[in-house]
């Protein structure tokens, strides 16, 4: 019993000991639960603070606030934008040249950029908005979630209070059954334990709520931040928007202005023209008052002009006829008009051609006159190369009155030979071409000329017709002359000038610009039977400038100087012979003429002796001798009309048959050298000279005539076969022939007509 009162005693104690425990676990519990409560609470108000501090309500707020602002600012763009429809809906008023227009365009320009970057805000303004409503949702969601955070911990609570209670309750029974204590106390224990277990996995959801409370925190922070660089931005663009705005607003003041003072100017305008409407209004009334009047004052008048105006009617219906008449009688006077000019035209066409043929006429009168054949001399001067001394002396006189007249001094006696001019050695080039510038003449109007240099070597025949570049002779000259002649002729002519050149050597005949110099030619009567000579094979060059001349005369000079090495002592046994060719057509008439100037330069006429040449020289003498007494012969021939002329006697006179027969003009320069050794030579070219024009050609006188002058020099070799033999003369009688007519005679004799053509 002792035992058992020991026991219960221990077991009380042990009780009582372990009451204590569980009273101080109890409370120590009651104190945690307290303590989570309280922690709890905490938690909860620190919730509601956060909330009502950082929490969603004032995000929502801000996000409400930026959406109204938003809604506003694109109400007050749409405002804008339609203000703008409207003021570029209104009819632009025309006003150019204002100076308005230029700015006005200048604020469009501005309103539409300024548009295109409130285009750009508002795009960036959806943006943000998309990104406010994506932060707005997250916040939603976040606040679920602690919203179901915090409704769990509730429940959490309300199991653990329920449980406390449960305990409580335990405790209190257990404490009215002692017995079970023990078991009661187990329970306790597994219960407290189990307590202690949920107590720590409370604490760790609390733990984890409270991280999650934190993580939540930085979230919202985060979006605070966010949510604060958006307000910035919202700041900014709205500071953009009131500045677009702004000047929106200045655009559109200017706008209204500019409107205002259009509108003022219109106002002006139209009252101006109303004024000046008035005013026009009112002269056209008093015009109106004026007209009234007239018009009765026109009334009478109207009817007097009715009355002509048929009267006029009437004669108009007879006027077809009276203008037929009237113009049957114009054109019977037209007609006759017409008649009377064409007959006037035709006397005047008439008169022109008798006065184109009395002016050749008369031309040709003066060259007969003259002579058809005349002989002039030239003198050269004295040249370095006569040497000196007193075979160098000047041998030459002249008669200071009479220009017809030249004195030699042949070994002490004094010789005077008289011939158609001489020219001594003052004379120029010019001086001699004037002398012959008729002939030129001639040759244009459709006459045949021959000039010819005769003169020993030396004498200077060239110079005189070939001349030197500076100082040109006869043959430029004659061209040129002719080229200025044609030129003047122009308008009422159309000329053709061709050149050939040839020379004979030897009696045989070569062209000197052909392409074969060395070719022989032939000369040849025309197959037509007009009697006519040609030399087929000669070429002919046209010339229309004193360029193409020298072109041609370079031609033949150098064909000549490549033909032959000492050209100087061949051209001097040579003779050579320039041809132009002058056709004319006269425009008016279609008369076609035709004359040929030949213009030679005859070989050497000095006297080789007998004994002293010998082959080539000989045979070169022979012919130059031969073909100079020919043309002696056919010239004196010619000048006493003989019924033969000798043509055929040498190439040269066969070649120029043409142009030294009919009414042909032939010139002949003796060429004189005046020194002392060339006496001899001079007074044999003198001799020639003077026989060739002393002929006198009276019919009954022309074999005396003929009898008394000699070619005997030049037939040394070769006897004429026509030509008398004449004793020499010194003086001739001065020219009493050239009074004589020897035109129709001639005429006679040589029946080849002066205008017919001349082939080559
Ligand atoms: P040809 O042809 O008769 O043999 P050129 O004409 O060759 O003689 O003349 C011989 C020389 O005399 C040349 O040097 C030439 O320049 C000169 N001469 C000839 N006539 C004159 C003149 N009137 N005035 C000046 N020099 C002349
Ligand atoms: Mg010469």
């Amino acid at each position: 019993m002792s035992q058992l009162q020991e026991e219960l005693v221990v077991l009380r104690e042990r009780l009582a000991l372990h009451d204590s425990d569980r009273q101080a676990t109890t409370t120590q519990l009651q104190n945690q639960v307290e303590n989570l409560k309280e922690k709890l609470i905490s938690q909860a108000q620190e919730v509601s603070r956060l909330r009502s501090e950082l929490g969603g309500t004032d995000v929502e707020k801000h996000r409400d606030r930026v959406m109204v602002e938003n809604e506003q600012l694109r109400q007050e763009l749409r405002r804008c934008e339609v203000e703008l429809q409207e003021l570029r809906a209104q009819p632009v008023v025309p006003c150019e040249g204002c100076e308005h227009s230029q700015e006005s365009t200048q604020l469009r320009d501005k309103l539409s950029q300024l548009q295109l970057e409130v285009a750009e805000n508002k795009g960036m303004l959806s943006e943000l908005n998309l990104e406010v409503q994506q932060k707005t949702d997250r916040l939603a969601e976040v606040e679920l979630r602690l919203k179901d955070c915090l409704a769990e911990k509730a429940q959490e609570e309300e199991r653990l209070s329920r449980r406390l209670r449960d305990s409580h309750e335990t405790i209190a029974s257990l404490r009215a059954q002692s017995p079970p204590v023990k078991y009661v106390i187990k329970t306790v224990e597994v219960e407290s334990s189990k307590t202690k277990q949920a107590l720590s996995e409370s604490q760790t959801r609390n733990q984890h709520l409270q991280e999650q409370v934190a993580m939540q925190r930085q979230v919202l922070k985060e979006m605070e931040q966010q949510l604060q660089n958006s307000h910035q931005l919202t700041v900014q663009l709205r500071a953009q928007i009131a500045m677009y705005e702004a000047e929106l607003e200045r655009a559109h003041g200017q706008m209204l202005e500019e409107m205002q003072s259009l509108e003022e100017d219109k106002n002006r305008a139209i009252e101006e023209a109303f004024a000046r409407a008035q005013v026009e209004m009112k002269a056209v009334h008093e015009n109106l008052a004026g007209v009234r009047t007239n018009l009765l004052t026109l009334q009478p008048a109207l009817r007097t002009l009715t009355n002509d105006y048929n009267g006029l009617k009437r004669q108009v219906r007879s006027f077809p006829l009276l203008l037929q008449e009237a113009l049957r009688s114009v054109k019977a006077e037209i007609g006759q008009a017409i008649e009377e000019v064409n007959s006037n035209n035709q006397e005047l066409l008439r008169k022109y051609r008798r006065e184109l043929q009395l002016r050749k006429k008369c031309h040709n009168e003066l060259v007969r006159l003259k002579g058809n054949i005349r002989v002039i001399a030239r003198v050269r001067p004295v040249t370095k190369e006569d040497g000196e001394g007193p075979e160098a002396t000047n041998a030459v006189t002249f008669d200071p009155d009479d220009d017809s007249i030249i004195h030699l001094l042949h070994k002490g006696k004094p010789v005077s030979f008289e011939l158609d001019k001489v020219f001594s050695p003052r004379a120029s080039q010019q001086d001699v071409f004037q002398e012959v510038q008729a002939l030129i003449t001639s040759c244009i109007d459709g006459f045949n000329v021959c000039i010819f240099a005769y003169g020993q070597t030396g004498a200077g025949k060239t110079y005189t017709m070939e001349g030197t570049p500076e100082n040109p002779g006869i043959n430029q000259r004659a061209l040129q002359l002719l080229f200025s002649e044609v030129q003047e002729k122009a308008s009422d002519w159309q000329y053709n000038i061709t050149v050939s050149a040839a020379e004979i050597y030897n009696e045989v005949l070569r062209d000197l610009l052909g392409k074969e110099p060395q070719e022989k030619l032939e000369i040849r009567l025309c197959p037509d039977g007009s009697g006519q000579l040609y030399v087929p094979g000669l070429t002919e060059f046209q010339v229309q400038s004193v360029d193409d001349i020298n072109k041609v005369f370079e031609f033949g000079h150098n064909n000549r100087t490549t033909e032959f090495t000492n050209l100087n002592e061949h051209s001097s046994r040579s003779h050579a012979l320039l041809i132009v060719t002058v056709r004319g057509v006269d425009c008016s008439t279609g008369l076609r003429t035709t004359g040929k100037l030949n213009l030679v330069d005859l070989a050497g006429s000095e006297r080789v002796g007998k004994s002293g040449a010998e082959g080539t020289r000989l045979r070169e003498a022979q012919h130059i001798n031969r073909s100079l007494s020919a043309l002696g012969d056919v010239i004196a021939a010619l000048r006493s009309r003989q019924g033969h002329v000798p043509f055929r006697n040498s190439k040269l006179t066969y070649l120029l048959q043409d142009s030294l027969s009919g009414d042909s003009k032939t010139l002949m320069v003796v060429q004189v050298s005046p020194v002392e050794k060339n006496t001899s030579e001079t007074l044999y070219s003198l001799k020639f000279a003077e026989r060739v024009r002393s002929v006198e050609l009276g019919p009954g006188s022309r074999r005396t005539e003929l009898g008394s002058w000699s070619s005997q020099e030049h037939l040394e070799w070769e006897p004429a076969c026509q030509t008398p033999q004449p004793t020499a003369r010194t003086h001739s009688a001065p020219g009493s022939g050239t009074n004589s007519r020897p035109g129709s005679i001639r005429r006679k004799l040589q029946p080849s007509g002066k205008l017919k053509p001349v082939p080559v």
